[in-house]
C-alpha cells in the first residue's frame, strides 16, 4: 500500500520533486524510488588530500574549505568557481549551473566533506559539480559503500543530488518499518530458486554494507523481472492456445498432391519433409498454430512455406506471405508464379508501391476470395486488406517482429488463422525466448543436397586486380556476381557517391559485361526492374546496396561482392554471403576493407572466412557486440522493459526463469491457484506500469 502510493506524500518529496521524480526518472511512487537501482557504489571511508592527487583517479574523497568564491562569464556561459584547499594544496571547484543554489547553500571556512572526479587543467586540479556535506565533528561517514543513483541534467540543475535520492530511498525503508518491502513471490518458489527476499534484496542493493552482499540481490531481482517477463509470455501463449480453436486443415488434397507430383523441381529434404510434418500436425489439430520456423540462409523456407500455402488452399483458405522488403516480396511472387507454372491458382501481388487500380483490383478480389495465394509487405496487415476466409498467414525473414505486431494478423479472420513465422538461425537464444518466445519451433538443419561451401576471401582495396581477375573468371563461366555497398543513413549522400562511383569504375574495368544497379532510393518500379534484368541473366552483375540483403535469391550467382565489409555487422555479412551458393556451382565471397582496421572488425571478418554456419556465427556476433549493443532490438520487442537484467548477458539465468515461468503456468492452468496469488498480482501490476507495447505495434 505505502508503496503504491504518490510519491509526493513521501517525506522530502512534495509536488514540486515529485514531478520533477516522474518527468525525469518515471518515479511516481515509492515503489518505483526503491527500483532505481544505483549504477555503482562509492568508497567514503577513505580520503586523499589534495596533494596526493593524481591524473586519471575516479571518485575521490577530500576535506578541507572554501576560501573564495568567483564567478566568471555572462549569461548562459556564466560559471562558479571556488578555490578549496585542505591544507596540502589549492583545488578548483566549478559550478555551470545550479549556481545560485550553490552560493546560497555553501559558506567561505567551513570545513567540508567533498566528493567528485577530479580533472587536471594546466598545472591545477579542477571538479566539476561535487558533492559536498558538511563535515561534523571528525567522524567519518560510515558508509563504505554509497550508492550512486543516475539523475538528469535537469535535476542536478535544481540540486536534487544523487545523495538526495539516496535519503529519499532511506526514507522508504523507514516508513515500511520492521514490515519491509512485501515479498512478490511465494516461500516455496523463493526457497526452490535459491532467491533471497525482496526486501533483502532491496536493502542490498541501496546501502550494500559490502561489495559480497551484491551477486544474491543481482540475483534475486533479475531472476524476478525475467520470471516476470516469461511469465508474462507464457501466459499469453497458453491463454491463445486455450482461447482460440483454430481451422482444423483436415486433409491434404489436390493442389499439395498435384504440386508434388508434377511440379516440385527437386526432391525435399528430410529436413523439408519433417517440418512441413510438423505444421501439417499443428494446423490439423484444431488448435490455432503458432509456430517459428528456423533455417540457414539457403535451407530452403520458401518450398516449405509454399507447400503449407496448399494445404490451407485444398482445405478452402486463403494463404498470405508477408515479406519485410518489397524487393524480397516481389521475388517471392515471382518464383511461386513460376513453381506453380500452369495450376489452376490465383496468386496477387500487394506492396506500398502497388498502383492505386491495381491495388483496388487486387482488395476486391481477396475480399471476394477469388485470390488464393497473396504475397507482399506489411501492405498485408494494413486493415483494408479484408480475406474472405483467410487460413494461413506466414511471415518470413522479419527479426524485429514483436509479439504484438504478430497478433495483427489474427483480426483477419473470425478465428486467427495459423501463424508460421520464418527466420535464419543467426538469433541470439536470448532473444528468441522472448521475441519468439511464445512459439513452438521447427528447425531445418540441414542444407540441399549438393551444395559446396562458400569460398570465403578477405582483401584489402589494394587487391583489386585480383579481384577483377577473380569477378572476370566467374563471369567468363556464365556465372553472375553481386557487388554490395553499406549504406548507413547517416552518410547516406557520401555513401549513394561510393556505389555511383563503383559502378561507374566497373563498367570501365569489365566493358564486356553489363551491370545493374539497384538501391533503396530508386523508384519501385526502377528496382523492380533492375532486379528482374539480373534475375534473368540479362545484367550480369550488380551493383547494389544491401537491400538485397535479405532472402533474394538467383542461383546463378555465384560471387558476392561487399565493399568496405568492415561497416556491416556480422549477421548481415552472414545474410548476404547467403545469397550465393544456392546453385550447385562453387561460390565466392569477397570481403574488400581498408588497410588499417580495428580489432572488432578484423575478428569479424576472421570469424566470416573461418566458419559458414549460422549458429556459430550468431554466438560469436553476441560475444563481439557484448551486451548493451542489442538492447535497442532487444527492448523494442519486450512486452515490458527491464530495469536491471540484460537479455545478453543473463542468458542462463532467463532461461531458469522460462523454465520457473513454465512450472507455474504448468501447475496453475486456469491462472486461479490461491498458491500463486501474490504472483498473479504482481504481473499485473508490473504490467499496468510498464506496458511498452507502443513500442511494437
Ligand atoms: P531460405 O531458407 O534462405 O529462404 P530459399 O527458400 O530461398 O532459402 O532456398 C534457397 C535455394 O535452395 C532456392 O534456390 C531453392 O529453390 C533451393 N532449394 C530449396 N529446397 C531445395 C531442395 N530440397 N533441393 C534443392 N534445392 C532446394
Ligand atoms: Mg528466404
Amino acid at each position: 500500500m505505502i508503496l503504491d502510493q504518490d510519491i509526493k506524500y513521501l517525506k522530502g518529496v512534495g509536488p514540486a520533486r515529485a514531478k520533477t521524480l516522474a518527468e525525469e526518472l518515471e518515479i511516481r511512487t515509492p515503489g518505483d524510488l526503491l527500483r532505481h537501482y544505483p549504477y555503482k557504489y562509492i568508497d567514503r571511508t577513505t580520503f586523499y588530500s589534495i596533494r596526493q592527487l593524481q591524473e586519471d583517479m575516479s571518485y575521490v574523497q577530500l576535506r578541507g574549505q572554501i576560501i573564495d568564491f568567483e564567478t566568471e562569464g555572462e549569461g548562459r556561459r556564466r560559471r562558479l568557481k571556488a578555490t578549496f584547499t585542505d591544507g596540502t594544496g589549492y583545488l578548483e571547484l566549478v559550478w555551470f549551473n545550479g549556481i545560485k543554489y550553490v552560493e546560497k547553500t555553501y559558506k567561505l571556512h567551513t570545513t567540508y566533506i567533498i566528493l567528485g572526479k577530479p580533472t587536471l587543467f594546466g598545472r591545477k586540479f579542477s571538479i566539476a559539480h561535487p558533492e559536498i556535506e558538511e563535515a561534523k565533528g571528525e567522524q567519518t561517514p560510515s558508509q563504505p559503500m554509497q550508492p550512486h543513483y543516475h539523475t538528469t541534467e535537469k535535476m542536478k540543475r535544481s540540486g536534487f543530488t544523487s545523495k538526495l535520492l539516496g535519503e529519499l530511498v532511506k526514507g522508504v525503508f523507514e516508513m515500511l518499518g520492521a514490515q519491509g518491502v512485501p515479498e512478490t513471490l511465494p516461500e516455496h518458489f523463493t526457497k526452490h530458486h535459491q532467491l533471497i527476499s525482496l526486501d533483502a534484496a532491496l536493502h542490498a542493493i541501496h546501502f550494500p554494507h559490502s561489495a559480497e552482499v551484491l551477486p544474491a540481490a543481482h540475483r534475486r531481482l533479475k531472476f524476478e523481472e525475467l520470471f516476470f517477463l516469461q511469465l508474462d509470455i507464457l501466459r499469453y501463449a497458453h491463454n491463445r492456445r486455450m482461447k482460440h480453436a483454430g481451422f482444423p486443415f483436415a486433409k491434404v488434397g489436390e493442389c499439395f498432391h498435384e504440386f508434388f507430383h508434377h511440379h516440385l523441381p527437386f526432391s525435399l529434404t528430410e529436413a523439408q519433409k519433417r517440418v512441413i510434418r510438423e505444421i501439417r500436425h499443428d494446423m490439423g489439430s484444431g488448435r490455432q498454430m503458432n509456430r517459428l520456423l528456423q533455417g540457414d540462409v539457403g535451407s530452403g523456407k520458401t518450398m516449405v512455406a509454399l507447400m503449407c500455402c496448399l494445404i490451407a488452399i485444398d482445405n478452402s483458405f486463403q494463404a498470405c506471405l508477408m515479406a519485410p522488403t518489397e524487393i524480397l516480396a516481389e521475388q517471392h511472387y515471382a518464383t511461386v508464379r513460376s513453381l506453380l507454372g500452369d495450376m489452376n491458382l490465383r496468386i496477387a501481388l500487394l506492396t506500398g508501391s502497388t498502383t492505386t487500380a491495381e491495388r483496388t483490383k487486387t482488395l476486391r478480389a481477396i475480399e471476394s476470395g477469388e485470390i488464393h495465394l497473396l504475397i507482399g509487405t506489411h501492405a498485408l496487415i494494413e486493415p483494408t486488406v479484408r480475406f474472405h476466409n483467410l487460413g494461413l498467414a506466414i511471415i518470413d525473414e522479419q527479426h524485429r517482429f514483436g509479439v504484438k505486431q504478430r497478433a495483427k494478423l489474427w483480426n483477419k479472420n473470425t478465428r486467427p488463422p495459423h501463424i508460421l513465422v520464418m527466420t535464419a538461425t543467426p538469433i541470439p537464444r536470448t532473444l528468441a525466448m522472448t521475441l519468439y518466445g511464445d512459439l513452438d519451433v521447427s528447425v531445418i538443419d540441414e542444407l540441399p543436397p549438393g551444395r559446396k561451401p562458400i569460398k570465403t576471401i578477405h582483401y584489402y582495396h589494394r587487391d583489386q586486380p585480383r579481384l577483377i581477375d577473380g569477378l572476370r573468371d566467374q563471369l567468363a563461366q556464365g556465372r553472375q556476381a553481386y557487388i554490395v555497398y553499406p549504406l548507413i543513413e547517416e552518410s547516406e549522400k557520401s555513401d549513394l557517391q561510393d556505389l555511383e562511383a563503383g559502378y561507374e569504375q566497373f563498367q570501365k574495368l569489365l566493358p564486356e559485361y553489363t551491370i545493374g544497379k539497384v538501391h533503396g532510393k530508386m523508384r519501385p518500379a526502377e528496382k523492380e526492374s533492375a532486379m528482374q534484368a539480373f534475375n534473368e541473366g540479362r545484367t550480369r552483375i550488380l551493383v547494389s546496396t544491401t537491400v538485397i540483403e535479405v532472402g533474394v535469391n538467383v542461383p546463378n550467382a555465384t560471387v558476392m561482392v561487399v565493399m568496405e565489409a568492415h561497416r556491416f555487422g556480422l549477421a548481415q555479412l552472414h545474410q548476404l554471403r547467403g545469397r550465393v551458393g544456392r546453385g550447385a556451382e562453387r561460390s565466392y565471397c569477397v570481403l574488400v576493407t581498408k588497410m588499417e582496421l580495428s580489432q572488432t572488425s578484423r575478428r569479424r571478418i576472421a570469424i566470416m572466412t573461418e566458419s559458414t554456419d549460422g549458429f556459430e556465427i550468431a554466438e560469436e556476433d553476441l560475444k563481439l557486440r557484448g551486451p548493451g549493443d542489442l538492447e535497442g532490438t532487444q527492448q523494442s520487442g519486450l512486452p515490458f522493459q527491464l530495469h536491471i537484467a540484460n537479455i545478453t548477458r543473463d542468458a542462463d539465468l532467463m532461461a531458469e526463469a522460462r523454465q520457473a515461468a513454465a512450472d507455474v503456468v504448468a501447475s496453475d492452468p486456469d491462472d486461479t491457484h490461491p498458491a500463486y496469488a501474490a504472483i498473479r498480482q504482481q504481473l499485473s501490476k508490473i504490467k499496468k506500469e510498464r506496458t511498452n507495447f507502443s513500442a511494437i505495434s
